[in-house]
């Protein structure tokens, strides 16, 4: 596995500085809370782009910029983008680095919980253009991809519950010990205690490679990993992306999606219960109205993974198993939408 963890990640950078040959990609909070160690490895070098944080620079003009930076700089088809950061960073250093050159060498190190257990596995690169969330990209896997626990250290709690979303995901959709570990731990991961991090981190890792082994292209059993994903971009997309991160969307998803399927007869009270007992405490509450509630339906129709004009739903049916579901009407994501709140 291209996956290596570490506990001293500038170390490992500073082997990739020998050849002089590689551009650090970052922003500017990461850049900020760690400019000590980074400067200290890479001195007075002009080889660091820092990005404004936030999902504006995944923007056709910003991988303009790096282009321009990397003929600059006279990368070479053998040089490295260094991407350190979260998934804004990894996303468009990664599809830097796979079309600069038709492609040079990739080094991704996730500094957040979410960009650890998420796109830290599974090769996407994207940036947004025209209002549509990672409409170009590539599947472009890095040479190596660096995972050092402690830059969770300076997340702050939203950023862990956005991680916590995916790592639940994972237990719900294929390891029920997983959503336990969660459930039975809550407080000692808000306390940032690494080594129940770690594990979980560990876990989703290679569950996520699993899956995402047997089906490279996501044209298959991958589409299990989007439980809670059809309703959370929905809520993702409805709020412009300013309300809820990502995880935080998911959480809500997956709770409306048992939901859909406890009303379905598929899973029983108690597994929704729990369910829902887990996760809602991560999440600010919110009644919709019938008016969002149509909206949010909208979003649903546009999602790329529809097959036919059909929303595609992942829905639980039972613990750590779910389900492809094509046949969802509009009634039910209603009914689910105004029950739970
Ligand atoms: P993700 O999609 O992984 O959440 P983002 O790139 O949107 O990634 O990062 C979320 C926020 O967290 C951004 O404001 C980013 O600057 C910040 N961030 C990333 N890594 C860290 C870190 N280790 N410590 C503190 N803040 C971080
Ligand atoms: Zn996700």
């Amino acid at each position: 596995m291209n996956i290596e963890f570490t506990k001293e990640i500038w170390g490992q950078i500073e082997q990739y500085m020998l050849k002089e040959d590689f551009l650090i990609i970052t922003d500017s909070n990461i850049y900020n809370i760690y400019k000590r160690e980074i400067n200290s490895i890479i001195g007075e070098s002009d080889r660091i782009l820092i990005l404004n944080p936030g999902e504006d620079s995944k923007s056709l003009e910003e991988l303009s910029n790096i282009y321009e930076v990397l003929l600059k700089l006279n990368i070479s088809r053998d040089g490295y983008i260094i991407g350190l950061g979260g998934g804004v960073v990894g996303d468009i250093s990664g599809f830097a680095a796979a079309t600069y050159k038709r492609g040079i060498k990739y080094i991704q190190i996730p500094t957040t919980l979410l960009a650890q257990v998420d796109s830290s596995v599974g090769g996407k690169t994207a940036i947004d253009f025209k209002g549509y969330k990672n409409l170009i990209g590539a599947f472009y896997f890095p040479e190596k991809v660096y995972i050092q626990t402690d830059f969770i250290n300076s997340l702050k709690d939203r950023e862990i519950i956005s991680g916590l979303g995916e790592i639940l995901k994972y237990g719900l959709i294929y390891d029920y010990s997983i959503f336990l570990k969660i459930k039975n731990n809550i407080k000692r991961i808000f306390n940032k205690d690494l080594d129940i991090i770690e594990k979980l981190i560990r876990k989703s890792v290679e569950i996520k490679s699993e899956i995402v082994e047997k089906d490279k292209l996501d044209t298959g059993i991958r589409r299990i990993l989007n439980f809670g994903h059809t309703i959370g971009h929905a809520i993702e997309s409805y709020y412009d992306y300013s309300q809820y991160t990502h995880g935080e969307a998911v959480i809500k998803g997956m709770i409306y999606e048992s939901r859909i399927s406890y009303n379905r007869g598929i899973i029983s009270e108690e597994y929704m219960n729990e369910i829902e007992e887990n996760l809602k405490p991560l999440v600010k509450r919110v009644i919709y109205t019938e008016a969002m509630i149509d909206e949010l339906i909208n979003y649903m129709y546009n999602d790329k993974k529809n097959k036919d004009g059909k929303i595609v739903f992942i829905l639980p049916t039972g613990k750590a198993e779910v389900d492809v579901f094509y046949d969802v009407t509009e009634i039910e994501i209603k009914k689910a939408l105004m029950e739970v709140c």
